[in-house]
Parts: structure tokens; sequence; C-alpha cells
């Protein structure tokens, strides 16, 4: 073990501020990083690394973006937070909503979880109703009611992932399987006046990537307006990472509310929720729910995701990213390698450690793939790779990373699949 996680660990719990970062599923200690620049990350020992997981999803213009830092450190001159208003937010707000022309309010605040937290209760508060859906092998941030799994009796009553989540809580989600419109249509049948709202990450990448069929989404659409619940979009990964918005639109479907954070806090600390004014207009101060934030639109994180914004509504980052991306995994699959396949949209990238069929829904994911990933993990990170510690997180390129960056990527999953 190194000396610093040795040390670490005798201050911070498993040494480690979000558990993500351990090394839990793969052989090895946490890596700590010293510094990035662009596509590459500096470890403390002075290793240099190009990083695949940047973040696990904000830096889309990679690290220390010229841009974002001068717009950060400028701001930083004037004084860090008010907890006043200033306009930059007004200008944050703007931005956002130009990439969500349905929408007429957004409200930030600190983290996705924060985000997910306050449209779960902004849609019970909307429906007078308490029940939520999500589906099984979604994130959406560690608030109590998502931190549930899909129990194994009844398959939809969920009972909790996390300790210290009450079980009355928990009694409030039901658990469905992404790509199984049948069995939302039996739920919905049988709780449907008691669904409060339906949440979902419209191109699940938590659980590896799990693209789901337009059908699917509009589905789930017909029966939120059925039943009179909401449709919530958790767009925390997705929001801003494929094009200028959300990517309902690549759907052809509209959700009641979305989530997003990573990208629109350009690296630092945001989450955000945005609607039609009927619905966000229950927030107080305006309405009777109740959400805050002392360090909400904070100046700094404004100033980021300002930054980023601008790139990327102004530049051509959405296409040079795509043409990027797809050169990789063509690459990569002419390769054809053994037990790795390349799940992608657009910047997202699973390497998928299976040969089996590609996989909509968790329950579909082949069992073996960590046992599979560790090794490879643990090759490519000593070959300079440095991939999320776990078989199940996806890769994100920005983009800083250039295509000899990911040719040298593809020769790094060759050698190390060898
Ligand atoms: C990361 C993530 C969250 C939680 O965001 P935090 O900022 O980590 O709290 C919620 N939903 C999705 C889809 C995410 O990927």
């Amino acid at each position: 073990m190194s000396q610093l996680f040795a040390r670490a660990c005798r201050s911070i719990p498993g040494g480690v501020n979000s558990p993500v970062r351990a090394f839990a599923s793969v052989p090895g200690d946490p890596v700590f990083i010293d510094r990035g620049k662009g596509s590459k990350i500096v470890s403390s020992e002075g290793r240099e690394y190009l990083d695949l997981c940047m973040s696990w999803g904000p830096l889309i213009l990679g690290h220390a973006d010229p841009e974002v830092v001068q717009a950060v450190s400028r701001r930083a001159q004037d004084g860090l937070s008010f907890g006043a208003c200033h306009s930059q937010e007004v200008e944050l707000a703007e931005a956002i909503l130009e990439g969500f022309p349905w929408a007429e309010r957004v409200r930030t605040v600190s983290s996705g979880t924060e985000a997910v937290m306050t449209a779960a209760r902004l849609a019970r508060a909307a429906t007078g109703r308490s029940l939520l859906v999500k589906f099984n092998g979604g994130y959406h941030g560690h608030s109590d009611g998502f931190l549930v799994k899909a129990g194994s009796g009844l398959a939809t009553q969920a009972i909790a992932n996390s300790a210290g989540v009450p079980e009355a809580i928990a009694a409030c989600t039901r658990v469905l399987e992404f790509d199984d419109l049948q069995a939302a249509r039996v739920l919905f049948a049988a709780e449907g006046s008691d669904i409060a709202a339906v949440v979902i990450e419209p191109m699940p990448a938590n659980n590896g990537l799990l693209i789901q069929r337009r059908e699917f989404l509009q589905g789930l659409r017909s029966l939120c307006d059925e039943y009179g619940a909401l449709l919530i979009f958790d767009e925390v990964i997705s929001g801003f990472r494929l094009r200028f918005g959300g990517i309902g639109p690549l759907y052809g479907v509209r959700p009641d509310l979305v989530t997003l954070g990573k990208i629109i806090g350009g690296g630092l600390p945001m989450g955000a929720l945005l609607g039609a004014a009927a619905l966000m207009d229950l927030l107080a101060p305006v309405g009777p729910v109740y959400q805050a934030g002392t360090l909400s639109g904070n100046p700094l994180s404004v100033a980021a995701g300002l930054a980023t914004l601008k790139q990327l509504k102004e530049g051509s980052v959405y296409r040079i990213l795509e043409q990027r991306a797809e050169r990789f995994q063509s690459q990569l699959e002419v390769k054809k390698l053994l037990g790795l396949q390349v799940v992608r949209m657009g910047s997202i990238v699973w390497l998928y450690c299976s040969d089996g069929a590609i996989p909509t829904a968790a329950d579909q994911v082949d069992g073996g793939i960590s046992e599979r990933f560790g090794p490879l993990h643990q090759r490519l990170l000593s070959g300079g790779y440095y991939l999320p510690p776990s078989a199940f997180e996806v890769c994100f390129l920005s983009k800083a990373h250039s295509d000899e960056d990911l040719t040298g990527f593809v020769d790094a999953l060759v050698a190390a699949s060898a």
C-alpha cells in the first residue's frame, strides 16, 4: 500500500471521499492525482496517465481548459460567495434553458444528488402522491429514496441497498428493469394512482451503458400521461454530453422535469432541475416545496459552468468528439479482441468485457465482467491509462482527447488483452 493511501485510510473512511474511487473491484490501490491538463493526469508519484475517467463526466473540455480556468480565477478575485443574487447565475440559467427550449425555469443546486432529490419532492407535491419508480441499475445520487434495489420477492418491491435507509422510505420506491415496458404497464395498472413520478436516466450510464429503445422511453411517456404521473429524465450525465441540451429530442420524448449536474458545473460542484413554470414555481419562495442551499449558484461553479456551456454552444465540440470517438471504436473493432466490446454513445464509451449480446437492462449484463475487467484495468494502469476502477463504469472522452491519444489507447487495449 502506498504511504499516502495508508495515511488517507487513517483519517478518511476507506481513504476515499466517494466510494467509487476505491479500487474495490480491481487490483491495487487508488492512485493519488496531483494535477491534470487536457487529456492527461499526473499522479503524486509523478506518473502520467491518459485519463479516461475525467472526473466521471464533467470535464467534456478536458482538464484545466484555459477558458474555464481563466473564468474561475477572474471570478475568484471578486469574492467566492455571497449567499445573495449575482448576475452570472441569471446568465447560467438562461444558458441552460437555451438547451431546453420547452422549459421555462431552472433552479441550480450543488450536486446531482440534490437535483434529483428536489425533483422527486416536487413531483410528489405536484401530484399529491408518494411512490417513485426507478430502474434497476439506474443511479440518481445517494438520497434515501433512490438507494434501493429490486427486492427478491415481488420484483418491483424495493429494498434498501444501503444500511440506514428506513424501510418506510424504501417502501415508497418501485424498481423495474430497463427496456421492459410490459412490467411498467403491470405496475401502473396495479398502483398507477399512487405513482408520483418515473425517474430514469434516458441513456443509463451508471451500470455500464444500457442504451434504450425509443419505443421504451415513448411507452413510459404514454404511461405517465395516462396515469397522471410525471416523467423525470435524470440527465446528470447525458445533459450537454451528446448535444447542447438534453437527449429527449433524440428519442422524441419530452419529460416533465430534467435533472442536470456534472457538465453544467464545468468541474465544480453543481446540479440543476428544470421544467415548465407551472411545475417549477411550486418551489419556494413562490410555492410550498422547500429547497435551499448556502452555496447554490455560487459564483465559482457558475463561472466554470458558463465558460463550459459557452464553448459547447459556439464551438464544434460535439462534432469533433463524435468523429474521434467513432474512429476509436472502429479502430478497436477491427482488432476483434476476444471478450471485449465497445458500447458507445457519442463520447461515452463502455468497455464491455464480454462476447455476449449487448445488454439493454442490468439483468442482462454478463456476470463475468468484473473478473475479466480487473486484470485489464491493472495492465492498462501500469501502461499509463487511467480508467474508472469498475467494469460497470463508462469512460468519458473530452475535447482534449486527440486521435493520437485514442490510437495509443487502442494499442494499449490490444496489448492488455493479449
Ligand atoms: C453522478 C450522477 C448523479 C449524482 O450526482 P452527484 O453530483 O454525484 O451528486 C445523479 N444521477 C446521475 C445519472 C448521475 O450520473
